[in-house]
């Protein structure tokens, strides 16, 4: 628990909020300020910042209840199509420092933009790519 966390308080129920979700892990809630109808958010209930704080153990169950609660919401709202997403670090796009995971549903007409594509520069990348397999 960080007592400055506002998900922190939120798993420790000091703060309310719209749980549809909740075991000795987990919990999921409503986004306050959904993308799009039915955005909701998986938060362990382990602080940890980012994705590469959290434990393996949680990382690796994370998505597993993010099936299961993916076929929940079809069955409440109209959609086929989702995107998860988790934003790592303030350049990510990540406003709250507790890590979680968005289930955005999408719908045809939605005003959600993910990224725009750039031109692949070969050098570059195959550099990169050689740099980081050698810390595999
Ligand atoms: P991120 O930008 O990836 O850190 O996402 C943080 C998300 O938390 C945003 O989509 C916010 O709308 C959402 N959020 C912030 N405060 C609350 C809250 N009290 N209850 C539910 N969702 C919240
Ligand atoms: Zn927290």
């Amino acid at each position: 628990m960080d007592n400055n966390c506002i998900f922190c308080k939120i798993i420790n129920n000091e703060i309310p909020s719209k749980k549809i979700y909740e075991d000795d892990d987990f919990l999921a809630m409503l986004d306050i300020a959904p993308a799009t109808k039915g955005h909701v958010l998986i938060v362990p209930k382990e602080h940890a910042e980012t994705m590469a704080e959290l434990s393996d153990e949680k990382l690796s169950k994370i998505l597993v209840l993010a099936k299961k609660i993916i076929n929940a919401m079809k069955k409440v709202h109209n959609f086929t199509d989702y995107n998860i997403i988790q934003n790592n670090g303030r350049l990510a796009g990540q406003t709250v420092g507790h890590y979680h995971m968005h289930l955005i549903p999408r719908y045809s007409v939605d005003e959600v933009s993910l990224w725009s594509p750039h031109e692949n520069d070969p050098s570059v990348t195959s550099d990169m790519a050689e740099q980081v397999r050698k810390l595999l």
